[in-house]
């Protein structure tokens, strides 16, 4: 479909990830088991060689991620984690990372304990303004700046354009995670970043079913080293799992909607409850990242970050009364949730500068009737 490109995202959503190899008009994109591929003749380049380098139903998905967001290439990996390190393997010792000083736990634990011992150390800033990434690359061997926004768990709005401003200037790579919006309502390299990275487990998917993740980039030096990235480094989702994903992904647009509509009116419930001290959601006019929010992304999600007041023990109390919303980490799928994010995803920054507040509780809004939800919190608070 060469016109693909003019039409509207959740058209171009369900017609993506074809197999461009199949002959037989299939709908539905066949799963390639084949670890290997036969050759007709050593003179001839073929499509395919083998899997962990590029395999028919992933090839499927990286066309389809990369139609989504709009990218020149595309690689898929096994799970958010494989993209985040893959991209972090684009560094070279003695360089310095920039990150938020609220990001994803396995990311600060990636930054903080396993590459220090290859030499690429990390700086934490805080990001919601723009010109202290400016201030921090003074000094610094710089290779790379990375952020997300909304941040996890705090939910703090980054302008991406500003800092990818900031890159280009300087000539550092700037890598957003956009796990928590999706190229739905969130598309970093339109904003000028040169790489994004997201855990296609969460909103992608959407059903909580599989782990993967991707790292998209328009420019072709970057690309030919994360082809390589990919292929040696081996962290490759499993022919099934693309398969998978691209059957969740169809319906992106429509659980997007949804979940975001009825985030908006529980963050609006929340911020008027007498138990909460403060909700975090970039849909509130009242939102501190509101105007950014507003100017980067075309929605603003299912996820809630929200203070309980009366500290850890109210906020402990509170997830442990939810019935609904179930008690477990992820997040972006239909099924709503609930967590507490200092024991579970803030865990490694506890004690720390970082760490999220003690009374920190995070909602994933799923698709169920949001009068139902509404009702799990009003009876979870009054506990
Ligand atoms: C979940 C998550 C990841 C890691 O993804 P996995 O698929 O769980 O490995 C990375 N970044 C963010 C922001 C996440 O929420």
């Amino acid at each position: 479909m060469e016109t693909t490109t003019r039409q509207h995202l959740e058209t171009r959503i369900v017609h993506a990830g074809r197999d461009a190899t199949d002959r037989t008009g299939a709908l539905v994109p066949p799963i390639h088991l084949a670890a290997a591929f036969s050759r007709e003749s050593l003179d001839v380049a073929p499509a395919f060689v083998y899997s962990r380098r590029g395999n028919p139903t992933r090839r499927a998905l990286e066309d389809a991620l990369a139609e989504l967001h709009e990218a020149e290439h595309c690689f898929a990996f096994g799970s958010g984690m494989g993209a985040v390190s893959g991209a972090a393997m684009l560094l070279k010792s003695g360089q310095t990372v920039l990150l938020p000083d609220d990001v994803y736990t396995n990311t600060h634990r990636l930054f903080t304990s396993l590459l220090p011992g290859h030499q690429i150390d990390p700086h934490f800033v805080d990001m919601t303004d723009a010109t202290h990434v400016e201030a921090a690359l003074a000094g610094r061997d710089v290779g790379m700046i990375w952020l997300e926004s909304p941040t996890n768990p705090s939910m703090k709005v980054i302008d991406i354009a500003a800092v990818a401003a900031i890159g280009r200037r300087h000539g550092i790579p700037v890598a957003v995670d956009n796990s928590y919006c999706s190229p739905y309502f969130q598309k970093p390299l339109d904003l000028g970043a040169d790489i994004v990275v997201e855990s296609t487990t969460k909103y992608l998917n959407g059903h909580d079913d599989l782990m993967g993740g991707t790292v998209l980039v328009n420019d072709g030096a970057l690309a030919e080293r994360l082809a390589m990235i990919q292929y040696v480094g081996g962290a490759v989702p499993s022919p099934f799992d693309c398969w998978l994903l691209l059957r969740g992904m169809k319906t992106l647009a429509l659980r997007m909607e949804r979940q975001q509509a009825s985030a908006l009116a529980i963050a609006r419930y929340l911020a008027g409850h007498p138990r909460v001290a403060a909700v975090r959601y970039p849909g509130l006019e009242s939102d501190p990242g509101h105007a950014i929010a507003r100017r980067q992304m075309t929605g603003y999600s299912g996820m809630i970050a929200f203070e309980v007041r009366g500290g850890a023990e109210a906020a402990r109390r509170v997830v442990n009364a939810a019935r609904l919303f179930q008690r477990a980490g992820g997040l972006g799928g239909v099924e709503s949730l609930i967590s507490y994010p200092i024991v579970g995803s803030g865990a490694s920054q506890a004690g720390t500068a970082m760490a999220p507040s003690s009374a920190l509780v995070r909602l994933s809004v799923g698709i169920e009737n949001v009068e139902d939800l509404l009702a799990d919190l009003r009876q979870a608070l009054a506990t």
